[in-house]
C-alpha cells in the first residue's frame, strides 16, 4: 500500500475484523494496551473498537504527552512568565493544560504572561535570536518523538553562544513507563488489570526502534506489536497481538516496518545522548514518581537548563478532586467512568488533562465514541 487512503479501507479493515474474530479461542478475553496517544485517537476516530469482537478490550496507556505532564511542573511554567517576565514558549496543546489555582498558561497569558505557541522548538529559538534582551524558556514536552529537536536546538544555542535561550525540560521515556506499568500493584498483584499485550509507539519507535521492547517479551512475557497510526495498522496490530496470545509466544513484532527498524534513528539517539541524561526520579500524572523515566540537561550544558538558570525548585501538586485522569492514564478506568466527563469537562473546559489534547483518552472518547458508550449505559 501507498496512500494514506489505502491504510483506512473500511472493507479491508471489516475484514480484518473477521479474521481476528475467527481467530478467538472461546472464553477466552484479549485485554491489549495501546501505550500510545495517537493509538488512542486513531482508535475513537475510526471506530475500531466497534469493529473488535466483545471479548477484546483496548486499554488506554498514559502515551499521550500533555496528559502525563504533572501540575507542577505547568506552574513552574506559569511562574516563569508571570513573576520572572520571561516569554515562555510551547507547544499549543500544553497551553491548556489545568494548573493551580484556576490557572493554565492560556490563562497566564490573558493575566499578562508573555506566553507564546510555537510550532517546534526551532521557532522557540527563533524567539530568542529575535529577543536578545529579553529571557526565553522553552516549555519541551513529549516522549523520544520530540526529544531529538530538543537536544539541537540547544547544541546550536550553544554554538552561537544564545545567552538568553533556555529550555525546561520534561521529556519522558516510553519503556520506563511501560515497566512501571507492569510493575504496578493493579497489574502483578491484585490482578485488576490484566493486560496481555502491548501495541507499540508507532513515532517514539522510529527513533528508539523495536530493541528496546525485547526485555518485556523476555523478562514479563509480553507480546509487543509495534504499529503505525492508521486504523488498518492498528486492526493488523490486532490481528498479530491475538495470535500471538494464542500461540502462546511472547515477542516483539513489527507491523510498522516501513519505518521502523530494530535500532532506530542512531543520528537521533546520538544527539539526545549528547545533550540529556537520565533522571533519577519524574513526576508523572497518574503514575507518581516513575524512577528513571525522563531526561534532564547534561551539565555540560547547564547554561541552557531552566531549572538551573531560574533555580527552580519543584513542588508536586494533587489533582483536581474529581478528576479520574490518574486511574484512566493507568489504564484502570474509562473516561466514563468520571463523573465530570461531557458535563463540566469537556474539550472546551477541560478540567484535566485527559481533556485537553486529540490523543487524550477522554478527548478523543469525547470526540468520538461518548455517545456510544451513553447508550449503552442507558440501555
Ligand atoms: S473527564 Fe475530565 S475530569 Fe474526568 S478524568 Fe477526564 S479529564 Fe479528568
Amino acid at each position: 500500500m501507498k496512500y494514506i487512503d489505502e491504510f483506512r479501507d473500511g472493507a479491508l479493515a471489516r475484514r480484518i475484523a473477521e479474521r481476528i474474530a475467527a481467530d478467538m479461542r472461546p472464553e477466552r478475553r484479549y485485554r491489549f494496551m495501546e501505550f500510545c496517544g495517537g493509538h488512542t485517537h486513531a482508535i475513537s476516530r475510526y471506530g475500531v473498537a466497534e469493529l473488535l469482537p466483545d471479548a477484546v478490550r483496548m486499554i488506554h496507556g498514559p502515551g499521550c504527552p500533555v496528559c502525563v505532564l504533572p501540575i507542577g511542573r505547568i506552574d513552574q511554567a506559569i511562574g516563569l512568565a508571570l513573576e520572572r517576565g520571561v516569554i515562555l514558549a510551547t507547544y499549543g496543546d500544553a497551553m491548556r493544560v489545568p494548573a493551580s489555582g484556576n490557572l493554565s498558561l492560556l490563562r497566564a497569558k490573558a493575566r499578562g504572561g508573555d506566553v507564546r505557541m510555537v510550532y517546534s522548538a526551532t521557532d522557540a529559538l527563533a524567539l530568542a535570536r529575535a529577543h536578545p534582551q529579553r529571557e526565553v524558556v522553552f516549555l519541551a514536552i513529549g516522549f523520544e518523538t520530540t526529544t531529538p529537536p530538543t537536544a539541537l536546538v540547544i547544541r546550536q544555542a550553544a554554538k552561537e553562544g544564545l545567552a538568553n535561550f533556555s529550555v525546561l525540560c520534561c521529556h519522558v521515556l516510553t519503556p520506563s513507563a511501560i515497566t512501571h506499568i507492569l510493575e504496578s500493584a493493579e497489574v502483578r498483584e491484585y490482578g485488576t488489570l490484566p493486560i496481555d499485550g502491548f501495541i507499540g509507539p508507532a513515532h517514539v519507535s522510529i527513533v528508539i526502534g523495536s530493541a528496546p521492547y525485547e526485555h518485556f517479551a523476555t523478562e514479563y512475557r509480553k507480546p509487543v506489536v509495534i504499529a503505525g497510526f492508521e486504523p488498518l495498522d492498528v486492526m493488523q496490530a490486532i490481528a498479530m497481538l491475538v495470535r500471538q496470545v494464542n500461540d502462546g509466544r511472547a515477542e516483539v513484532e513489527n507491523e510498522f516496518a516501513r519505518v521502523v527498524t530494530r535500532d532506530g534513528n542512531l543520528a537521533a539517539q546520538t544527539v539526545v545522548s549528547e545533550v540529556f541524561e537520565l533522571r533519577p526520579s519524574f513526576e508523572w500524572r497518574g503514575l507518581g514518581e516513575v524512577p528513571y523515566s525522563a531526561l534532564k540537561i547534561r551539565p555540560s550544558f547547564a547554561g541552557f537548563d531552566a531549572e538551573r538558570r531560574f533555580d527552580l525548585r519543584y513542588a508536586a501538586v494533587a489533582d483536581h478532586k474529581g478528576c479520574e485522569c490518574g486511574a484512566i492514564l493507568r489504564g484502570v478506568k474509562k473516561p466514563t467512568d468520571c463523573k465530570l466527563f461531557g458535563s463540566v469537562c469537556t474539550p472546551e473546559t477541560p478540567m484535566g488533562s485527559c481533556m485537553v489534547s486529540s490523543e487524550g483518552a477522554c478527548a478523543a472518547h469525547y470526540s468520538y465514541g461518548r455517545f456510544r458508550d451513553i447508550e449503552v449505559r442507558a440501555a
